[in-house]
């Protein structure tokens, strides 16, 4: 039976609408390869609608009393935990995750991010600074203004709701442009922040592609700031663009994360981590562990059950609620994961598994997940972004040695460590120049703590009261309380 094709317009000032053009492309279902959507494609003129009306929007939106925000952010929550069954539903489709990750992780994740910002949204509080008897200052948090969202494919509802909530409770309007590959899902949200009371033309969500819809967004000069999640060479991209007007900016670009396993690990939990870190979400991923540091006197210990796990992890149909790992997102991601793994062969890795699309699949961009050992640390799968199920394999003598292998490389997003020694994970754990660092644990980042990278990883944190903050202007106020100001000019 042939699939019936989705249609999805823009989000603009509350209503879906067709660009001006007239402009569509099509989606396929990447586990699939059948087309599943018809998507309308921004150009620089819906771009300019959109921003106009998040302007417009924003006169009133900050304005609006925190208490009343915070009621409505806790309504949007409400209805897309209500709706969760179709939007994850969406989302598998449009990504190829397995359901059960978009189900608890994507929207799950997104609902826990809106409700910790319903707290925040009471606290924009600005400070009372007592400079001298006469003068007093106050300083106060006023929202940025209309702001540009820009992200990539691999959480398109997860990371969206990063940026969305904060700058909702902020008092920011926004325009968003999510990723070529998975508007749909956000599209769905965007509709249900309205029937939750949102106001029109407070989120608007322009899909398009980067270099149109993306690029004119970073140029408008009425948006106030960018927050951009994606690749480290459009991020820089970004950051140029965005220069021309002064933009505020944050940056959540790409990871290359190192978990480093002592000798006395707890072996059997480091296992459990390793596999969720390195296959989680297909290893598309940010902080997926790309270099699994294993200590000399653990290698030939950990490797075999290690294996032995990888092999159970059950690939599929992401639909099925048993599946553990899903498909890529497209044909052009998959043939370069398959490249980076020949070339990790030709640079003298062991495939200790897979390296390819499983048997068992006819079709779909699936690729299994896979184990590269004996990597050398400045070859290739060791220093680029994969952003796919391959994990390399690193061994290593010493706490230095480990220590500068994980720094050894441009970016600094996360990383992890392994040992029952306190005092060796608080000394590696602050030698590690990265953001988010876990430790006798992998993975999972929670609204409550800041995130955000290091180095070629990105500027400014998402998430916590700094991701916050990343939405709000500080504007400090002297008053001066004495009588007479003093004479500066005496004649
Ligand atoms: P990407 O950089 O190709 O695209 C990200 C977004 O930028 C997309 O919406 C794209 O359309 C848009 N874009 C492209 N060109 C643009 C331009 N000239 N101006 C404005 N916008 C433009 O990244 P991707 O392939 O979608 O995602 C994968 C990358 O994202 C990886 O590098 C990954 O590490 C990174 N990522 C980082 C984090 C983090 O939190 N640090 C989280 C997820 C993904």
């Amino acid at each position: 039976m042939p699939v019936k094709i989705r249609k999805y317009g823009l989000f603009i000032d509350g209503k879906e609408t067709d660009s001006v053009s007239g402009k569509t492309y099509i989606r396929e279902n990447p586990a699939t390869e059948e087309p599943f959507a018809e998507i309308a494609e921004a150009q620089k003129e819906d771009i300019e609608i959109a921003v106009k009306a998040a302007g417009k929007a924003f006169e009133a939106w900050s304005k609006v009393p925190a208490a009343e925000r915070i009621k409505l952010i806790h309504r949007i929550a409400e209805n897309i935990d209500r709706n969760k069954e179709t939007i994850a539903l969406t989302n598998t489709l449009e990504t190829g995750k397995p359901i059960r990750e978009s189900r608890s992780v994507e929207i799950g994740g997104a609902v826990r991010t809106l409700e910790y910002y319903t707290g925040a949204a009471t606290r924009l509080n600005g400070e009372s600074i007592s400079v001298s008897e006469n003068q007093l200052t106050v300083t106060l948090k006023e929202p940025l203004g209309v702001v540009a969202q820009i992200v990539p494919w691999n959480f398109p509802l997860l990371l969206s709701l990063w940026k969305i909530a904060p700058a909702l409770a902020a008092g920011c309007t926004i325009v968003l442009k999510p990723a070529e590959h998975t508007p749909c899902g956000i599209l769905e949200v965007a509709r249900l922040c309205s029937e939750a009371g949102l106001p029109d033309g407070v989120l608007n969500v322009v899909p398009g592609m980067g270099e149109v819809a993306g690029q004119s967004l970073v140029e408008h000069p009425d948006v106030a700031k960018v927050a951009f999640t994606g690749s480290t060479a459009v991020g820089k991209l970004v950051m140029r663009t965005a220069a021309e007007t002064i933009k505020r900016i944050s940056l959540e670009l790409g990871g290359k994360a190192p978990c480093i396993v002592f000798g006395d690990a707890d072996i059997e939990n480091t296992i459990e981590a390793a596999l969720r870190g390195g296959f989680f979400n297909q290893g598309e991923n940010c902080t997926a562990i790309t270099r699994l540091l294993l200590h000399e006197d653990i290698y030939d210990k950990f490797l075999p059950p290690f294996i032995d796990r990888v092999k159970q992890i059950r690939q599929g149909d992401p639909q099925n609620e048993e599946t553990e790992l899903g498909s890529l997102i497209s044909k052009e991601h998959f043939d370069n994961v398959k490249s980076y793994f020949e070339k990790g062969l030709e640079e003298g890795g062991q495939a200790l598994h897979g390296g390819g699309r499983p048997k068992s699949m006819k079709k779909g961009y699936f690729f299994e997940p896979t184990v590269l050992a004996d990597v050398e640390p400045d070859s290739t799968v060791a220093c680029e972004e994969i952003f796919g199920p391959i994990v390399a394999v690193i061994p290593f003598k010493t706490e230095e040695e480990a220590v500068r292998i994980a720094n050894d490389t441009v970016y600094g997003l996360a990383g992890g460590i392994w040992t029952r020694d306190i005092k060796k994970a608080l000394r590696v754990a602050k030698a590690v120049r990265a953001g988010y660092m876990w430790v006798n644990t992998y993975g999972g980042i929670v609204p409550e703590t800041p995130y955000g990278g290091f180095k070629q990883s990105g500027i400014g944190k998402e998430l916590g009261t700094e991701g916050l903050d990343m939405y709000l202007e500080t504007k400090a106020v002297n008053i001066y309380i004495g009588d007479k100001i003093p004479a500066w000019y005496k004649g």
